[in-house]
């Protein structure tokens, strides 16, 4: 089990106490290359989410007035207790996620990567002194943790998604309760322990693993849950949204993207074929910000797909915890047949399979890393995330035409641009409505920048100086009489 046995814990952290839930209590968790069962974690409902919830209301008056040199300390600790362990954690995560061991080995790092940005990034966190005027006055702007902020997790990262909201949430002096995705609960689980081990009082992190309605609904309808940051579907975003309402929450919403990837005449082929690569087959295509629909210039069009055909052909798919291994199983059955679906409904309306487009010869939930061309607007793979290793690729022949269409959509994520003209680049970044632009690169997310969606792709940013505002409550102070 590689050394990660011991982060295989079968219970949840409340309070500072592990629980564990009656034998009939559990959900199984599977390694998706093999389909063994890894382990049962617990099935808890609103009962324990309350629990969890009044742990952190009673952990929050003395975890906030903590000295911050104090908060920032843990969250040194907990960056480097991550590292030293990150063979160990990246091993569970490929066992329980399925991504490639160096998939997992950068996320454990990217994740204390958030820890030790919003350590730093904390202590620069300045209110102001606002000129009065009249005098006499001074007119104050502080930041106070907004309180206990929930946290619910996706499984395609599993670690980091939980990093971009734990270190915000720890460094401005919130307490937390996460709900991590059910078919990857360990990676969340193993934090808690880290976190104990560190020095975290009891009450500051809270892990409750569950049925996502019970434990969704009671953390949205508990008026002394402040906040709400959530990565997931766009469906269950704007469900969790409108349930904000009744208690006027703040929310932070990652959700669906469907990232075009503009590939201009002018563009350096090389480099383009190297990021369409790591932005659509990162995770088997199991990204929200990974390329959705292809948009190649026709002066181009041939030569790139000829070159991403023979790329995605050489990789080398396999159990993510075998070396050199490039894209692993999908998470489960339902995400391959999704895939499936739209490959089927792709090719049944015109389009051509240049390469895969079908299972793969290992079985399971491995799916062909795939090359379709001949994409057009009305097939379903266009509108919706594919979510595997499927590039879609459309032909195009002017700059306006292909605004036009990678704006045609709901969502606005990431957007990928090739092109080695300066004034087309400024124009891109001007005239693409989406929060995250690459510009011949295909990997952009790092902590220093700001990640986050525009329309239904979310609200709210992670990382960056901006992805700690929204776990402060703003107050203005006016003192007279001076
Ligand atoms: P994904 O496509 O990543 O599975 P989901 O939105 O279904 O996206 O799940 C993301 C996270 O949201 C998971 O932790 C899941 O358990 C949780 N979740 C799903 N439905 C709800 C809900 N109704 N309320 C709260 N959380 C939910």
């Amino acid at each position: 089990m590689a050394g990660y046995a011991k982060y295989l814990i079968n219970a949840n952290l409340i309070g500072g106490e592990w629980l564990s839930p009656a034998a009939d209590q559990s959900i199984l968790v599977t390694n998706p290359a093999t389909g063994e069962e890894l382990g049962r974690v617990p099935a808890f409902g609103a009962a324990e989410t309350t629990a969890a919830i009044n742990a952190a209301v009673e952990a929050f008056p003395g975890y906030s007035s903590l000295d911050l040199a104090k908060r920032v300390k843990l969250l040194r600790d907990l960056h480097d207790a991550l590292l030293d362990n990150q063979e160990p954690l990246a091993a569970l995560l490929t066992a329980e996620q399925g991504k490639p061991l160096a998939e997992s080995r950068g996320e454990i790092a990217i994740g204390a990567a958030y820890i030790l940005w919003f350590a730093e990034e904390v202590r620069r966190t300045k209110g102001e002194v606002v000129p009065s005027p009249v005098n006499g006055r001074q007119l104050l702007v502080t930041h106070h943790p907004v309180g206990v902020v929930a946290a619910i997790t996706p499984w395609n990262f599993p670690s980091s998604m939980l990093a971009r909201k734990l270190g915000p949430a720890l460094a401005a002096g919130c307490t937390t309760v996460v709900k991590p995705a059910s078919l990857t609960p360990y990676s969340a689980l193993a934090w808690g322990k880290l976190a104990e081990e560190v020095g975290y009082p009891a009450g500051v992190i809270n892990i409750v693993t569950g049925s996502a309605r019970q434990i969704g609904s009671t953390i949205m309808t508990d008026p002394r849950v402040r906040k709400v940051t959530f990565t997931g579907s766009t469906e269950v975003g704007k469900e969790l949204i409108r349930q904000s309402a009744d208690t006027v929450k703040k929310v932070s919403m990652e959700l669906g993207g469907n990232a075009p990837f503009i590939v201009f005449d002018d563009a350096d082929l090389d480099k383009a074929v190297q990021g369409a690569m790591i932005a659509k087959y990162r995770n088997s295509g199991q990204t929200c910000v990974c390329a959705n629909r292809f948009y190649v210039q026709s002066g181009i069009h041939d030569a790139f797909v000829k070159r991403l055909t023979e790329a995605t052909k050489a990789l080398t798919v396999g159990a993510g915890a075998d070396a050199g291994v490039e894209q692993g199983p999908l998470v489960d059955q339902s995400a391959f047949d999704k895939v499936k679906e739209l490959v089927d409904d792709a090719v049944s309306n015109g389009a051509t399979v240049e390469t895969g487009g079908k299972g793969h010869a290992l079985g399971g939930t491995w799916f062909e890393p795939t090359v379709l061309t001949g994409i057009k607007t009305g097939m379903s793979i266009a509108r919706e995330e594919i979510f595997g290793p499927v590039s879609a690729i459309f032909r195009f022949d002017t700059e306006e035409e292909v605004v036009a269409a990678a704006n045609d959509t709901d969502f606005g994520l990431a957007a990928y641009v090739y092109t080695r003209d300066l004034g087309r680049t400024f124009r891109m970044s001007e005239k693409l409505q989406y929060g995250l632009i690459g510009v011949n690169e295909g990997l952009i997310t790092t902590v220093e920048a700001p990640f986050g969606g525009l329309k239904s792709s979310g609200l709210g940013k992670e990382g960056g100086s901006q992805g700690i505002l929204d776990y402060f409550d703003i107050k203005y102070t006016c003192v007279g009489g001076i």
